[in-house]
């Protein structure tokens, strides 16, 4: 699979109706040729909010977590709600496309793992009309970086822990479409000598990474911070403790400090396409890796069936 697929999707919310000129609810695109208005506001102004979906051998085992995260996200936003029904038709369609493409190719059914975004806008400013679409490509290949792992530093994302409910206009814990202060935060890591983040409160609680949940380890007992911090409820994370409950540990999402983190036993990055990343080190400090545990964890995150 060569090119992505690209699933235009014309019935994007409950409420909108499908435009008279375009009879589907959703339909296929050619993601080579021009789409996107320029007048768009999820281009002029980062305006709207996007899941990204991992699908392994044709399955996507999170689609209906990312699915409610992604009403979830436009609710913060006060956009339209996604109709979840053609939502998930068209990330099936999606995902049979990409098949059906990758068989041709190479001659062969299945298919590595996919990321499938799906990203709603509040679309063409005054139009009332948000823009939707999905589109599916072929993921980057993250087995080396699950074995080797990250060096991570903790940057300061400013706000207090309590910012989501003093704030909610500042969106946290909405996966909306502003990135560029998560690939800054990134770019700040690599001029420390590091790969990855994770941000803390102006007030010393540990949330997320700029792409990522972060978990970690304290002798047999996993945490990660509660979404209650301003923070995206991970699928993965989630998933993740569905495994190490089955595995007889103990796996809380709690409030955090940094010295937690700190003192930690193990830490890891967890999100959907990337899944289980080892922290190699944290903040110039070396820390332990469990690659049987991490394996294992990996094994289980792209596991076909639904959990
Ligand atoms: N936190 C942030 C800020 C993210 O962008 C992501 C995923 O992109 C995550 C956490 C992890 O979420 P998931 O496990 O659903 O991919």
């Amino acid at each position: 699979m060569s090119t992505p697929v690209l699933i235009l999707v014309n019935k994007p919310a409950v409420g909108i109706d499908v435009p008279v000129s375009t009879q589907p609810e959703f339909e296929r695109r050619d993601p080579g040729e021009p789409q996107l208005s320029v007048l768009d506001l999820g281009t002029t102004r980062g305006d709207g909010v996007f899941e990204t979906v991992m699908v392994s051998e044709g399955r996507a085992p999170a689609l209906a977590a990312h699915l409610d995260r992604f009403r979830a996200s436009a609710l913060l936003l006060d956009l339209p709600e996604p109709d979840r029904e053609v939502w998930g038709r068209a990330v099936e369609a999606a995902i049979a496309a990409a098949e059906a493409e990758a068989e041709v190719e190479t001659d062969t059914a299945g298919l590595g793992v996919l990321a499938v975004k799906l990203v709603l806008t509040r679309g063409i400013e005054g139009s009332g009309r948000p823009t939707g679409w999905v589109l599916a490509q072929l993921a980057r290949d993250f087995t080396a970086v699950r074995r080797e792992g990250v060096r991570v530093v903790t940057l300061d994302r400013g706000y207090r822990h309590d910012v989501g409910r003093t704030s909610p206009w500042l969106l946290q814990g909405a996966k909306t479409l502003s990135y560029a202060i998560n690939t800054a935060a990134l770019r700040e890591a690599a001029r420390r000598g590091a790969d990855e983040v994770v941000f803390t409160s102006s007030d010393g609680f540990v949330l997320e990474a700029p792409t990522a949940s972060v978990l970690l380890r304290e002798g047999n007992r996993f945490s990660t911070p509660s979404a209650e911090v301003g923070i995206l409820p991970g699928t993965t994370q989630r998933r993740a403790f569905e495994f190490l409950r089955s595995r007889g540990h103990d796996a809380d999402a709690v409030r955090l400090r940094a010295s937690d983190l700190h003192r930690a036993d193990a830490v890891w990055l967890v999100s959907a396409v990337r899944q289980a990343v080892p922290v190699t080190e944290l903040d110039g400090r070396a820390l332990e890796v469990d690659h049987a545990l991490t394996t294992d964890l990996n094994a289980y995150l792209s596991a076909r069936q639904a959990s």
